[in-house]
């Protein structure tokens, strides 16, 4: 956020390069969030090759840019297994039918459930309690659980929750009412049952049956790849911009999640700095490494981390933008109380430059890209933006609505902080 002052009114010749300036960052930014959300790149996920696709795509970026390849090409390919939901799914709660997306998601671990099924509707004593759980078990077969637990937020229940969900999962068909907003992820195994989540009213302790046809298909061995290019500066030592490409694809063929935010916008970021560092060569070496399989738990940071496309203890900071569409409240700098005087630089710069509102300080997190590099003793943060649109691994995180805006002031904050380090 850029605060106008009499000063900048005074230097109106500048003031006015600047706005075109990051008029065009945003615009171009724009520009590459809606390619990599259209329908073209299927979700950029596990179904039409939609991540595949994406990484033609950035890699032709590169290309472009004038990066050039760390390997024999922009390439680190790597495997991993991933369930995914190729096929249309119909969900009928007595009769009416649910929408894909809107008003249900299958968990990511879902199998194959097929026909009419009666709800077995259970409380938390009918699972919990040891004799009534032998009870509960023996009625379950040819039917399906339907799921009353309390609503809560306390982390403990939850994973109480999900395990006793998972257990069930060997046995039936389980649906339950979601616990909020429908929240749809990644999974590397597959259940024999599915779960169902209902988002709206249409679950209740009458409902009497459920109509499914949900095929999943576990992909062994997905082929995936991470594309890496870079900019020479002076010196041995690296600083690496990360950014997954990867999203959620699709659940069957009319729910796409086109992923905008999470992180089209890391993506558009990464090739904004690369476009400047391509054009100003930076001090040290840049490598620009567009992930794949984040969201199925880490897999392509998790990958660079074994297969070492460079030394990583030449790499002085590994720099990873997830999530940049906002920026209303600020960001948040992930493992900055590990990497102090980043935090420190980053906060200077911005207050200096009151660049976006807030620069907020979190501790560790396994929650992205950073996490493989700060595990094997890699200095490594991570930078959210916070606020604005809550859309978030569903079908509503689309190009259309992400406001981003901060953008352009982070990716000065970026340049600034990058170019400030020794
Ligand atoms: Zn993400």
């Amino acid at each position: 956020m850029r605060t106008l002052s009499f000063l900048t009114l005074a230097l109106a010749p500048l003031s006015l390069v600047t706005a075109q300036g990051t008029d065009a960052v945003k615009a171009s930014a724009r520009a590459v969030i809606g390619t990599l959300t259209s329908p073209a790149f299927h979700g950029r996920g596990y179904v039409e090759n939609g991540d595949g696709l994406a990484a033609e795509w950035i890699a032709q970026q590169y290309t472009r840019i004038g990066l050039k390849p760390v390997k024999s090409d922009f390439y680190e390919p790597f495997q991993f297994n991933v369930n995914s939901f190729p096929d249309s799914l119909h969900v009928a709660i007595d009769g009416v039918r649910m929408v894909p997306g809107i008003d249900f998601i299958v968990d990511p671990a879902s199998g194959k459930a097929s026909g009419r099924y009666t709800l077995v509707h259970l409380e938390p004593d009918d699972l919990f309690d040891p004799e009534r759980r032998a009870m509960t078990m023996g009625v379950l077969t040819g039917q399906a659980a339907c799921l009353h637990f309390p609503k809560t937020t306390n982390a403990d229940t939850l994973h109480k929750y999900a395990e006793i969900e998972r257990d069930l999962m060997h046995y039936c068909p389980v649906v339950r009412p979601s616990h909020g907003k429908l929240t749809w992820g990644a999974s590397q195994e597959a259940m024999p049952f599915p779960l169902i989540e209902i988002a709206n009213a249409a679950l209740t302790d009458s409902s009497v049956a459920i109509d499914l046809r949900i095929q999943n298909k576990l992909i062994g061995r997905h082929e995936a790849r991470n594309v890496l290019g870079h900019v020479k500066g002076k010196g041995k030592k690296w600083i690496v911009i990360g950014a997954h490409y990867d999203h959620l694809g699709h659940m069957g063929p009319d729910a796409m999640f086109p992923g905008a935010n999470d992180n089209a916008s890391g993506v558009a970021m990464l090739l904004s700095l690369a476009e400047h560092f391509a054009k100003n060569k930076p001090k040290m070496n840049i490598l620009f490494v567009a992930f794949a399989g984040e969201e199925a738990g880490l897999a392509g940071s998790d990958w660079f981390i074994v297969d070492r496309p460079i030394d990583l203890g030449k790499i002085r900071l590994m720099l990873n933008l997830d999530i940049m569409g906002t920026g209303d409240e600020g960001i948040t700098v992930v493992n900055a109380t590990a990497r102090q005087a980043e935090y420190d630089a980053l906060v200077k710069i911005n207050d200096d430059k009151k660049y976006v509102p807030q620069v907020k300080s979190r501790g560790p997190a396994c929650n992205s890209d950073h996490c493989p590099f700060v595990k094997r003793g890699v200095p490594a943060i991570f930078v959210y933006t916070m606020g604005g649109i809550t859309a978030y691994h569903d079908v509503l995180d689309k190009a259309e609505t992400l406001p981003l805006t901060e953008f352009s002031d982070l990716q000065a904050l970026f340049r600034d902080f990058i170019s400030t380090l020794k």
